[in-house]
């Protein structure tokens, strides 16, 4: 097993990566809250062991190998989420910090059982793709819906897991993932979308909108 201070270097990486994000020494550094110097010495011990490859005056670049790895954690992470939320009943804000520290403590026996157990579920709380086994993941489909216009209609298929307090907030107005709306209303110059939601109207900020991914309900 790898450690976990290796794992997280991985993790962060892909993540900067998948975000279109150069994974600079600097950026590394900000993301795990850790001093440049440590991020110069985990990366030459990284790419000795071929995880990353550095691009001189880019950054660095998982390899093959890499974003195996990476994929393995988004899988126990997002597989112990869905586990938490679905089979011991957390809410989904309150998932992500304990799948943080437990993605790192699980055997790959358990998580498969954990898989096995939840029905090979595709998806985790948030709506976000559980990676394959063998490292295939689909991509995170949908648009943003503050992309929506009036009149449109869908369901929600995806929101960042980043910040509880945001998902909270999206519990307090009783908007969920698969919950389907209509966009009644949309102020210009990137103001507030007023939606449909079930019987009820809600008020939604630009910036909230765009952290919310939508796609039409006949979709799967
Ligand atoms: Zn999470």
């Amino acid at each position: 097993m790898l450690s976990k201070s290796i794992e997280d270097y991985i993790k962060i990486i892909y993540r900067l990566e998948a975000d279109n994000e150069r994974a600079t020494t600097q950026r590394i550094a900000q993301q795990l809250g850790v001093r440049m110097a440590s991020v110069t010495g985990m990366i030459k011990h990284l790419a000795a062991e071929n995880y990353l490859k550095h691009k001189p005056y880019y950054g660095v670049k998982l390899t093959e190998k890499g974003r195996r790895i990476a994929l393995t954690m988004i899988r126990r992470h997002r597989l112990i989420e869905l586990f938490l939320h679905q089979t011991l009943g957390l809410d989904w804000d309150e998932v992500h910090d304990d799948a943080e520290v437990l993605e790192h403590a699980v055997s790959d026996q358990l998580i498969e059982k954990i898989y096995t157990f939840l029905g090979n579920p595709q998806f985790d709380p948030h709506g976000a793709p559980i990676p394959g086994v063998d490292g295939s993941i689909q991509p995170l489909k949908g648009a943003a819906l503050s992309d929506c216009k009036p009149d449109e209609k869908g369901k929600i298929v995806h929101v960042s897991d980043s910040d509880p307090e945001f998902l909270r907030y999206l519990s307090r107005i009783g908007l969920k993932l698969k919950s389907p709306f209509r966009v009644l209303d949309r102020a210009p110059f990137d103001g507030p979308i007023t939606l449909r939601l079930g019987r009820r109207k809600v008020i939604i900020g630009a910036e909230a909108a765009r952290r919310i991914l939508v796609a039409p309900d006949n979709e799967t």
